[in-house]
């Protein structure tokens, strides 16, 4: 479309944790086996800037949660030839442990943030243990010290960053889980992170166990879909493994680690979105 770039769009793995596949899902799937919960960013990069998704953790809360971390957020970033210290816009999904580590190294940055994820994550909701577990207080108190230096830039809904890409508020997993639009060779591409976090989360349909609200992670499945123009195949989960094999490596070097969200597929959609032919 005119006066919109082609964005190209990259996942990237940063950490990963071994776990029964049981422990995906809220109600009982009965194919039970080892699995991976995989931690990743996204980079996004169109109109002469390089835009990020998530910082993800670092050492310290990788420890305190034991979970592996195989190369820091921003390392990941430098990995695809961009400079942390240069980025200017990040958005973050939302404040959970694993998305908002990572934040001192983008120092001139600006956060993209939904009111109602830190409404929820410095209100009544966290009195409540099984709500705040999820989020790790120092990256929250980071969070807030940034909207005090004026590098939050809080989201209402929705909001163009830029020409063909755009922030989105979901819900279900947090109160104020947001997810990102963007434009690119094949069209609308839509980075769920945890408005879905497995394809089968959204293909079974059962949703993930951590969740504020049941109703709104359903609903959040079908707004996914809607904002990839129908065509779930352009909804990328936030923690699947499948994502490193289902699409191409971003570069030789960087196979198993980051692959490119814009090119092609090269697994079977089919059969990951349980569709009979
Ligand atoms: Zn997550």
């Amino acid at each position: 479309m005119a006066d919109m770039p082609e964005y190209e769009v990259y996942a990237i793995k940063y950490g990963d944790h071994n776990r029964m596949r049981s422990e995906n899902f809220l109600f009982k799937d009965p194919h039970d086996e080892a699995s991976s919960i995989d931690f990743f960013i996204w980079v996004i990069q169109g109109g002469g800037k390089t835009y990020v998704v998530d910082v993800g953790f670092e050492q310290k809360e990788a420890e305190a949660r034991g979970r592996s971390l195989h190369r820091l957020p921003s390392e990941g970033v430098r990995m695809l030839g961009a400079d942390p210290n240069k980025i200017e816009d990040v958005v973050i999904s939302h404040l959970h442990y694993d998305h908002a580590g990572d934040l001192d190294s983008f120092p001139n940055a600006r956060f993209y943030l939904q009111d109602r994820e830190m409404a929820y994550c410095t209100g009544p909701c966290m009195t409540h243990a099984p709500l705040r577990h999820a989020y790790a207080v120092d990256y929250v108190v980071n969070m807030v010290r940034l909207v005090y230096d004026d590098r939050v830039q809080y989201v209402d809904g929705e909001m163009q960053i830029a020409p063909g890409l755009s922030v989105h508020h979901i819900g279900g997993h947090t109160d104020g889980v947001q997810s990102v639009r963007v434009w690119t060779r094949k069209g609308w591409l839509v980075l769920a992170s945890d408005a879905n976090h497995f394809y089968d989360n959204m293909a079974i349909p059962n949703p993930f166990p951590i969740v504020y609200n049941v109703g709104d992670m359903l609903d959040g499945y079908e707004k996914l879909r809607a904002l990839a123009d129908g065509n779930e195949d352009k909804v990328i989960p936030g923690h699947d493994p499948q994502v490193l094999s289902l699409f191409p490596a971003a570069s030789k070097e960087l196979e198993g680690i980051a692959v490119a969200l814009h090119e092609d597929p090269i697994g079977d959609m089919d059969k990951v979105w349980r569709r009979t032919k």
